[in-house]
């Protein structure tokens, strides 16, 4: 049987299969009571899952995944009930960061130009086809003009980390990403946290409020390694299937992590706690 709760949803405004509409349906189709719509470094696809909620009589929580730069590698950082009004703060520094990742790859295209390989912004931007602009459209447009063989050709010789025409990623550090989904009235939670257990700690101390407990592959065993790491540095616990569709995320589907129904109060009262400052009656 389904769970009631799934609090990691994607949509079509980031990298999942379907418009944040017929997620909120699917949702609702299969039973499931409240659910948080947390896509990709984007909050575009809020107001239409408020709306459609509406309708269904389901509760969707605002919230999205911030992508954050750790040395050992990435980290995601959920952010719920965030203020997703485009004229908030939010909405504009999310906006930046896309700025930024296009000109990006305006850089890496000007290194291969210099590294003989002229290929134009223009064919680069037909590739992402209206997607943001990144290496995969870059590796594509280097195959076309016939530079290389292969995507992975283009990735193994020039845009692999560190390589030649490779430009990083501008990526917020964690605390960052817990200071902004702070001042946009929010609630910060670790995302899939079980390989990254040693920065909890850390993260504790920049303000994280909680850690994604309830995941995908997770047996009830690891889960309850993650929610005791919690109770010792008083973080709340959340879960959610990280649902993309059937295409880009096979066998996970909304719902189908048995996700308790005790996380929603944990999470209005860690929000609350946070940032209810009105009088007391
Ligand atoms: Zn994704
Ligand atoms: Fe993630
Ligand atoms: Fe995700």
């Amino acid at each position: 049987m389904p769970s009631v709760v799934d609090l990691h949803l994607h949509t079509l405004c980031s990298d999942g299969e379907f418009p944040p509409e017929e997620v909120v349906r699917q949702a609702a189709a299969k039973g499931l009571h409240t659910i948080a719509i947390a896509d990709h470094d984007t909050v575009a696809g809020i107001p239409e899952a408020l709306e459609c909620a509406r309708l269904v009589s389901l509760r969707v929580i605002p919230a999205l995944e911030i992508s954050c730069e750790l040395a050992e590698g990435e980290v995601h950082l959920l952010g719920y009930f965030v203020d997703w009004s485009p004229e908030a703060p939010l909405a504009k520094m999310l906006a930046r960061f896309r700025a930024s990742r296009a000109e990006r790859a305006r850089v890496m295209v000007e290194r291969l130009r210099r590294l003989g390989m002229p290929i134009t912004w223009e064919e680069v931007e037909a590739f992402a086809a209206g997607e943001s602009v990144g290496r995969p459209h870059v590796a594509r447009a280097l195959v076309a003009r016939g530079y290389v063989q292969s995507v992975a050709e283009a990735f193994e010789r020039y845009l692999f980390r560190g390589g030649p025409a490779y430009v990083p990623r501008f990526k917020l550090a964690p605390a960052e990403a817990i200071a902004l989904i702070h001042q946009a009235g929010g609630v910060a939670v670790l995302a899939h946290p079980l390989d990254i257990l040693d920065v909890v700690s850390w993260l504790a101390e920049e303000g994280l409020d909680g850690l994604e407990a309830y995941y995908s592959g997770y047996d009830p065993d690891v889960s309850a390694q993650i929610a005791a790491i919690a109770v010792r540095h008083g973080l709340i616990v959340t879960g959610g299937s990280d649902y993309h569709g059937p295409r880009v995320s096979p066998g996970i589907d909304i719902g189908s992590v048995d996700v308790p129904e005790e996380v929603i109060s944990a999470l209005d009262g860690r929000r609350r706690a946070l940032h209810d400052t009105r009088p007391a009656g």
